[in-house]
């Protein structure tokens, strides 16, 4: 069958592979299992948003509330902004799918780091638009700016802190960066990992409020996936003025998030203890990686998110490693798809980190 021609160039994205797959195709007993594969919260989601979920589950039949008024209500509140300044997604990844589609069109140019989220891309061509990548490895503004003045994209994806390399740009240096593109460049600022970069460094937080107060054509997006533990759930938000939300809007399924993501994700919001407690667990654990790769004499990025990537030598094929690891038990991120010969390994529990150390010395040459 002939399909949409925007299809031919997109390559499927490659999902962290789950637990079920490991025991499937390796036979692995699922309990030798580890996976630090996706950036999910290791030690999980707070209790209180568990036992809230278990208290809703016989409210199942019922659509969910498509005001979605409680969980914008938080998130106006913990941002400062107005409910009508928020989106909520399934997943940001929908958030971003809408800034696509409101943006682009099939002549469009959207501009974005040499290395950063695949689905900015895989969204960016269902709309047909050119993709164009900056050179350097970690988010160059000057570099940026020049490729903005030559080719007046449509959109610009910046995302900080960077996944799969961990490094944040400075606040400062973002705000002058916006402060230079035209107000009908729609810049996306991802801050998937904004809670860890904002707990490491405060010159690395972004505030949401500063951000769509100055700039008419900026996007935030933030995530419960990550530091709040609720990958399972698909949540996450875009921040933006009105007039982008109202657009956002005719694009929008109704009911795109289920009752009890809607209510994991508001009552994950009124328990900010359990999450920097969890953030502050992550900083004390990633000392552990940066030890570890001064001992193996292996480069390891500078990271202000809940993982690390450790850039592996010549002789060291980062898709070799991973395999062996699969083998084991052991779920971590190759990071060959995206040029790099390096693996993305989530910071996880303190014996998952050991076990972690353990496999890694016994597949590495
Ligand atoms: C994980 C992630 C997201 C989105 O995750 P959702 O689960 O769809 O909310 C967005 N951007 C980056 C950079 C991520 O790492």
């Amino acid at each position: 069958m002939n399909f949409n021609k925007t299809l031919d160039g997109i390559k499927t994205y490659e999902a962290g592979k789950p637990i079920e797959l490991v025991v499937r195709e390796y036979g692995v007993d699922p309990k030798d299992i580890i996976k630090l594969a996706s950036n999910e919260n290791p030690y999980g989601t707070s209790p209180k948003v568990s036992q809230a979920v278990k208290d809703i589950s016989d409210k199942m039949f019922l659509y969910p509330d498509d005001s979605m008024h409680a969980l914008k209500e938080g998130l106006a509140k913990k941002f400062n902004v107005h409910k009508d300044e928020v989106i909520i997604g399934a997943g940001s990844d929908q958030v971003i799918e809408f800034a696509v589609h409101a943006k682009l069109h099939s002549s469009a140019k959207v501009l974005m780091n040499s290395i950063t989220f695949a689905m900015y891309e895989i969204y960016a061509r269902h709309a047909g638009a050119q993709i164009i990548r900056t050179t350097s490895r970690y988010h160059d503004l000057e570099e940026f700016y020049q490729m903005y003045l030559e080719h007046k994209p449509e959109m610009i994806f910046i995302c900080t802190p960077n996944n799969p390399t961990g490094d944040a740009i400075d606040t400062q240096k973002l705000k002058e960066f916006l402060r230079r593109i035209d107000t009908d460049t729609l810049v996306v600022v991802d801050g998937a990992y904004m809670e860890y970069a904002a707990f490491k460094d405060p010159l690395k937080a972004v505030s949401a409020e500063e951000l769509i107060r100055e700039f008419s054509n900026v996007l935030y997006l933030g995530t419960f996936s990550k530091a709040y533990g609720l990958g399972g759930m698909r949540t996450g938000y875009g921040i933006a003025n009105k007039d982008i939300i109202k657009a956002f809007y005719k694009l929008r399924p109704p009911f795109n998030i289920t009752t009890l993501s809607l209510e994991a994700a508001t009552v994950a919001l009124k328990d900010e203890a359990f999450v920097q407690e969890c953030i502050g667990k992550n900083f004390e654990q990633m000392k552990a990686y940066e030890t570890f790769s001064k001992e193996m004499g292996i480069e390891i990025i500078d990271s202000f998110t809940n993982f690390v990537t450790l850039c592996l030598n010549d002789d060291q094929s980062s898709t070799e490693i991973s395999l062996s690891l699969l083998k084991k038990g052991m779920i971590v991120r190759d990071l060959k798809g995206y040029a790099l010969n390096a693996i993305r390994v989530t910071v996880g529990t303190p014996a998952e980190n050991k076990r972690f150390f353990e496999l890694f010395k016994e597949v590495v040459k």
